[in-house]
């Protein structure tokens, strides 16, 4: 069962047992959690777990891992029951027992739900080259029935064309290499649409805009699915066939998403940042681990039937500030700014005047050309961030070399200049 949010007494439990797991076998959680003055026995309800036990972040990882080569203090089992050995971008080592399922029967059910039939042939762009999301994905796709080839990154005349020859009808990878395999088939001389077979594609790994999913579509004429997952943690929510957000279907991990500011439990309808256990036994466990990434919980029922929560992704929580009351993300601004060919990289500047009641936010946008009509451009822009983005800025147009690189996409390290308190 997929745990709900906010959780059930039986989700709780679930809970309860890992952690208790996580007490016994891994020496980093036992004087974890004794450095922070209990035992998982006394943690009765989620609100204790919520209140006592501290959360876990990359960074500790890593410096265990550093310490204590190669997989640090954090091992819950004798190296003779491991499997396999994942390596994650720092690096960082993630150790599998045979029989962790590591996300792959979530990622089945996730393949089903795009409607994909057995026998179909899958076509996996991820990388297989040390990182484990090629992997993961291909034996999903196995599992699941399809015939599946691993193309990974690169060289993509040649994958072009086994993809052709087998006639592949299902794309699994990010969408920036989907639309460098409609440039390279371009140039060899192709129509994408008519020398391809794709019909459906696995989105991730990579932010799927509105403006490059139609592109995608319309360039293969086939139908993308967003999904969103976290090296460590592995697959965390797929859209449905009604493509209205992200179902949360992570079986075999407890997700909390909880307010950036107070640390309380986000409702349906709010924001609030990702924080993951895992289920269940592990070679390496993660006790409260937060990779940083916020979601917006969408309200109300599916009406595909599945009743899981539905999530969409906001962004990660460093580039994330409060504007008006509403959390904003580069990300999101760089939505809108994408639909627009004029515009590159941009700053959002947010004040408070002295004496004003609100916030005031600006948005320098640096343009690559110069627009046909500036007073234009700006009022649609400010138009598309009220109806998206939910917010209102003023939109000043820029030449592009007065922004910033460091504020690029997809790191966004400069994009807000937060003058509040200044
Ligand atoms: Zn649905």
């Amino acid at each position: 069962m997929t745990p709900s949010w906010p959780p059930t007494p039986a989700d709780v439990a679930r809970l309860l047992e890992a952690l208790a797991l996580a007490e016994e076998r891994s020496p980093h959680y036992r004087a974890r959690f004794a450095a922070a003055g209990f035992r998982v026995a006394e943690l009765r309800d989620y609100d204790a777990v919520r209140a006592r036990v501290p959360r876990t972040a990359k960074a500790d990882l890593v410096a265990a891992q550093r310490a204590h080569p190669p997989f640090g203090d954090f091992l819950a089992a004798f190296p003779s029951e491991l499997a396999a050995v994942h390596v994650s971008p720092g690096p960082l080592y993630i150790p599998r027992l045979a029989d962790e399922p590591g996300g792959t029967p979530v990622l089945r059910e996730a393949i089903g739900a795009m409607g994909v039939r057995r026998g179909e042939v899958a076509h996996v762009t991820l990388s297989y080259h040390v990182m484990p999301g090629g992997l993961r994905l291909h034996r999903a796709f196995e599992e699941y029935g399809c015939v599946v080839l691993n193309g990974g990154t690169g060289a993509s005349a040649l994958q072009l064309q086994v993809a052709r020859d087998l006639g592949a009808t299902v794309y699994a990878g990010t969408p920036s290499f989907l639309g460098r395999l409609a440039d390279q088939a371009r140039e060899l001389g192709w129509y994408p649409r008519r020398d391809l077979h794709y019909r459906l594609g696995f989105s991730t790994a990579e932010a799927l805009p509105q403006v490059l999913r139609a592109e995608l579509e319309g360039a293969f004429g086939l139908e993308l699915f967003d999904h969103c997952g976290e090296a460590l943690i592995g697959p965390v929510a797929g859209e449905c066939r009604l493509h209205a957000g992200m179902h949360l279907h992570a079986r075999d991990l407890f997700c909390e998403f909880l307010d950036l500011a107070t640390g309380e439990p986000v409702e349906p309808g709010g924001t609030g940042e990702l924080v993951a256990t895992h289920l269940g036994r592990r070679a390496l466990p993660l006790v409260r681990y937060a990779p940083g990434d916020v979601f917006r919980l969408l309200p109300g029922a599916c009406p595909c039937g599945d009743h899981s929560l539905r999530v969409a992704f906001v962004g990660q929580v460093g580039a994330i500030r409060k504007i008006k009351g509403v959390l904003v993300h580069p990300a999101q601004v760089h939505r809108v700014t994408s639909e627009f060919p004029e515009l590159g990289r941009f700053q959002i500047v947010v004040e408070h005047p002295p004496g004003a009641r609100y916030d005031h936010a600006v948005l320098r946008a640096g343009t690559v050309r110069p627009p046909g009509d500036p007073a234009a451009l700006a009022r649609a822009l400010a138009e598309r961030l009220r109806a998206t983005v939910l917010i209102q800025m003023d939109v000043e147009l820029v030449p592009e070399t007065e922004i910033p690189e460091g504020a690029a996409p997809p790191r966004f390290a400069e994009a807000m200049v937060d003058r509040r308190g200044a």
